[in-house]
């Protein structure tokens, strides 16, 4: 199959901000493809080459990138410099150099998808000193014989710059409209990929065996899982209205969740987003088989920073000591951890997805064997309000953020945010009551003792049914001199030349971002705003929802995706909630 097809649809996708219009574009694209270059054209459109938890990267350097132009065209590597500069961006500097290249020379040949793709997978598996040249002899070779619109994409792809931000759920619509005939399928293929995780493999298996095929997707190991998460409440009552009288109650500790897959001496680990995060836990890997009972098992817990000496639980920010290359042996002693063992999802050879929550807790209670390093999480069945609020005392007092409350009777809902998992947390009864989980979409240049720094950040929520990132703020408090660094070096990576398609701001920011880092802020209240865009006209007309007061409360939330942020929909129940409370405080 010729890239020109994709090509082109990337470069439809990228003139128009419309999700139909962009889901149209992915339907007409895969029912032109062949079954078997569906999973490879699937990657090739979110810029990878496999699914995240695998880790195959293509991204090559910049300056390889243009080396390799240089010695395909010929044109000299200053003058592509001057032209990248000019443009700002790699891709379309890339289309205006093969465009002057195009007069003086023909196309030799069609690139083929098949042939863009396993160079770039070559390119991803090079390691080592040589690499470089062959990086170079690789790249060259494929603009050698590229169009302008297809080197744009190429350059695009190997500089990981590809942008579109086309989420994993606009393809699942796409793939359900062309295969299957309608949207209404959807849930089947959410269901096969919540599963697996992997929208080629989904993709591959509904292009050539149609719907039916869907429904024998099973959880594997080493395939990671989506997570199933937790709608929020304010008090026990709440928690009470929704699970009935008598429901679980868990420790809700604040580190990082771990997917962790066990086969005989092998343990692989996925974070939330489903990364995999093995290299930085090396002693969860040389101790964790010695604590559990069984050879073959995915396990769900919280990795926590402990202080050794007093036990007691330190806050998230400790683990992320151990985000880095080098020396991970010596952050290892350094920053001690715990596991706390919360869910099973696959026990010798079975899912567990579909057994109850206390099956899956009888289950794990007779797998682990508890010691200082694994542990199962504090769990109490609660009947009344009463106990609710001791256990969340006795929580707090040990260093946790609040509860989880958990349904006795409910499956586990794979990447759902679901009623059957709540969170009650201390703060919930206080003014908004819970810190917010935003997405960095935009930023300010600072001025006074902040220029050369961002001064202040534009921060969006998630919305779940437009796949977008509506504004909900603009925060400026809350910073440390070191985080400001920290914000401009992390986000310097992130921004884009025009804003995502899929955010909506109501305000012009100085630099605009690709959506993905997610920071927790605290607010005092949420207002309706006449500027910005979460819950537009869904409140009243003509106005959307805004934090008053916002605060950074210093947390960088590394493992949470943009779609884990805070929903539309979540602040609309805060905004909903806060109103009652200054009702009902009214009445007296
Ligand atoms: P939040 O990040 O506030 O939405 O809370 C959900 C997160 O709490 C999960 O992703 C886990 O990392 C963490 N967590 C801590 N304790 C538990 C528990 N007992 N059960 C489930 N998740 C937990």
């Amino acid at each position: 199959m010729k890239f020109s097809l994709v090509a082109d649809t990337l470069g439809y996708m990228e003139s128009t901000t419309k999700r139909l219009e962009l889901t149209q574009h992915l339907v007409d694209l895969f029912k032109k493809t062949p079954p078997e270059i569906i999973p490879k054209v699937v990657y090739l459109l979110q810029g990878k080459l496999r699914p995240d938890h695998e880790g195959v990267e293509v991204g090559v350097a910049e300056k390889i990138a243009v080396r390799a132009l240089s010695k395909s065209t010929g044109i000299p590597v200053t003058k592509i410099e001057r032209e990248y500069k000019k443009v700002g961006d790699f891709g379309q500097a890339t289309a205006t150099i093969l465009e002057q290249k195009m007069q003086t020379t023909f196309l030799k040949e069609d690139i083929t998808v098949e042939r863009v793709y396993d160079t770039l997978f070559k390119i991803a598996e090079l390691k080592g000193n040589r690499s470089q040249d062959m990086k170079m002899k690789y790249i060259s070779s494929l603009l050698n014989d590229s169009s302008p619109i297809e080197g744009r994409f190429i350059a695009k792809i190997i500089t990981a710059n590809l942008r579109l931000g086309i989420a994993d759920y606009t393809i699942l619509d796409a793939l359900s409209i062309a295969f299957t005939g309608s949207k209404e399928n959807r849930p089947l293929l959410e269901h096969a990929y919540n599963v697996c995780s992997d929208l080629g493999k989904v993709s591959e298996s509904v292009s050539k065996e149609g719907i039916e095929s869907l429904k024998h997707f099973q959880v594997s190991v080493f395939s990671p899982v989506r997570p199933m998460l937790a709608e929020r409440v304010k008090s026990p009552q709440e928690a009470r209205e929704k699970m009935g009288n008598q429901f679980a109650a868990e420790y809700k500790l604040d580190g990082e969740r771990v997917q962790i897959h066990i086969e005989k001496d092998r343990v692989v680990l996925y974070s939330r987003s489903l990364e995999n995060i093995t290299s930085y836990y090396p002693d969860i890997v040389e101790k964790i088989t010695k604590s559990i009972k069984s050879s073959r098992i995915i396990l769900e817990a919280e990795a926590v920073a402990i202080n050794e000496d007093t036990g007691e639980f330190l806050p998230f920010q400790e683990l992320m000591h151990r985000r880095r290359k080098y020396n991970i042996a010596k952050a290892v002693q350094e920053y001690p951890i715990t596991v706390n063992f919360f869910d099973v999802m696959f026990i010798d050879g079975k899912s567990c997805l579909d057994m109850t929550y206390s099956e899956r807790r009888r289950i794990l209670e007779s797998v682990v064997v508890e010691d200082a390093f694994a542990r199962i999480m504090p769990m109490t069945i609660v009947r009344t309000d009463d106990e609710v609020e001791d256990f969340l005392e006795n929580a707090i007092n040990s260093g946790c953020e609040g509860l989880m409350l958990k349904q006795l009777d409910s499956p586990y809902r794979a990447g759902a945010r679901a009623s059957n998992w709540l969170k009650l947390k201390r703060e919930y009864r206080n003014e908004l009551g819970d810190s917010l989980d935003l997405v960095v979409i935009g930023a300010f240049y600072g001025r006074g003792r902040r220029t050369g720094r961002y001064g202040a950040l534009l921060l969006s929520a998630y919305d779940e049914d437009s796949d977008s990132y509506p504004s909900v703020c603009k925060v400026g408090t809350g910073f440390t001199d070191e985080s400001l660094d920290q914000f401009y070096q992390i986000l310097s990576d992130k921004i884009v030349v025009k804003k995502d398609p899929r955010v909506d701001s109501g305000l012009e920011a100085d630099v605009w971002f690709e959506p993905e880092v997610v920071i927790e802020i605290v607010a005092s209240e949420i207002t309706l705003s006449p500027i910005h865009k979460v819950a537009q006209d869904k409140i009243r007309k003509g106005s959307g929802l805004a934090l008053r007061f916002p605060k950074f409360t210093g947390k960088i939330r590394f493992e949470k995706t943009p779609e884990n942020a805070t929903s539309v929909n979540e602040i609309i129940t805060m905004y909903n909630n806060q109103k009652k409370v200054i009702q009902s405080e009214k009445q007296f």
